[in-house]
């Protein structure tokens, strides 16, 4: 049993949290939104005070918020506030889940080391889904001890544990994924919209192309048609999932990736403006597979 203190409580973060408390680790959760705590003290997580509190006495830190600045801002401070760094423990283990910049992963990954604490990358995907089952694929980077260290408490979030690389290449293995996933997903949901525009039954049309040489997460996990699957965001109305917003991150993450290293990404790029438009259309906090709607012309 291990003392974690969890920090960032969403869609991702609170079924995480849940999982270790579960397994019997002592947990002190934090997030900004009150909802987000009271909803994980209702499953019986104990809810620190602040972030400051929670990582009182713990042996390993874990943080899952939703993009560069929020992790830059939570461990090294700025505008005159200290950071969370200076209230970790020299020897603590800090693992940040959230997709970030390679890059501002190696900075805090530098300022952690300066004060003795290890901090590795461990990015996820799994969706929503894989966070509640305790199924997710971690992408790991940094050195290999720290991460078979935080080993025993990944496998109880996780099915898959990778080590990419060094500082920042779990990061980069995971803008990789999701690059193809923001291209998968649109492709699904043009296929669909073309055969349902030919009369055809979303169900029946889903069911031939997943056995298909079509075949794809999307179609096996996350249909973006309404009424295919029942656990689907697309059947809640597209709430809940991965944001449309978080998604348009990822794909300019991976832009600005391929632009430093001047590698061709054309549908990833042609991909990232189909969701910054269906972001501006005010969708940005829907699904991701909502995207299916800007396709059949119900986007606006
Ligand atoms: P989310 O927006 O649902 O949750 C983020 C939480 O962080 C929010 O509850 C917010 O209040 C909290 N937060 C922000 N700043 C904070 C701070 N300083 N202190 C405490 N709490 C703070 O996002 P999510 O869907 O859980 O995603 C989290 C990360 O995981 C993102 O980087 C996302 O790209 C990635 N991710 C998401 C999915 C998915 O399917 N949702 C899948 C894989 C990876």
């Amino acid at each position: 049993m291990s003392k974690i203190a969890f920090i960032g409580l969403g869609n991702m973060g609170g079924p995480m949290a849940l999982n270790l408390h579960k397994a019997g680790h002592a947990v002190a959760a934090f997030d900004l939104s009150a909802a987000a705590c009271q909803k994980l003290a209702g499953e019986g997580v104990r809810i620190a005070a602040s972030a400051d509190a929670a990582v009182d006495g713990a042996e390993i830190v874990i943080s899952m918020l939703p993009a560069s600045q929020h992790v830059e801002a939570l461990f090294l401070g700025g505008d005159g506030r200290e950071g969370l760094l200076a209230h970790i423990a020299a020897g603590t283990l800090v693992i940040d889940s959230s997709t970030i910049a390679a890059a501002t992963s190696r900075k805090v990954a530098k300022a952690a080391a300066g004060r003795g604490i290890a901090m590795i990358d461990a990015p996820v995907s799994g969706g929503t889904g894989g966070a509640i089952a305790g199924t997710l694929t971690f992408m790991v980077g940094g050195e290999a001890a720290d991460l078979e260290r935080a080993r025993p408490v990944l496998e109880k979030m996780g099915a898959n544990i990778f080590h990419a690389g060094g500082a920042g290449a779990g990061q980069t293995a995971k803008i990789c994924n999701n690059m193809l996933l923001g291209v998968l997903m649109i492709g699904t949901s043009e296929a669909l919209a073309l055969g349902v525009a030919n009369g055809l039954d979303p169900k029946v049309l889903s069911e031939i192309m997943r056995r298909s040489s079509g075949g794809n997460w999307a179609l096996e996990k996350y249909n973006p048609m309404p009424g295919v699957m029942d656990a689907a965001p697309a059947s809640k109305g597209y709430a809940g999932g991965f944001g449309t917003d978080l998604m348009l991150k990822d794909l300019g993450l991976a832009q600005e990736n391929a632009t430093a290293v001047k590698a061709a990404t054309p549908l990833g790029g042609m991909a990232r403006n189909l969701y910054a438009a269906h972001s501006l259309a005010g969708h940005g906090g829907l699904d991701f597979s909502s995207i299916l709607r800007l396709v059949q012309g119900k986007g606006g």
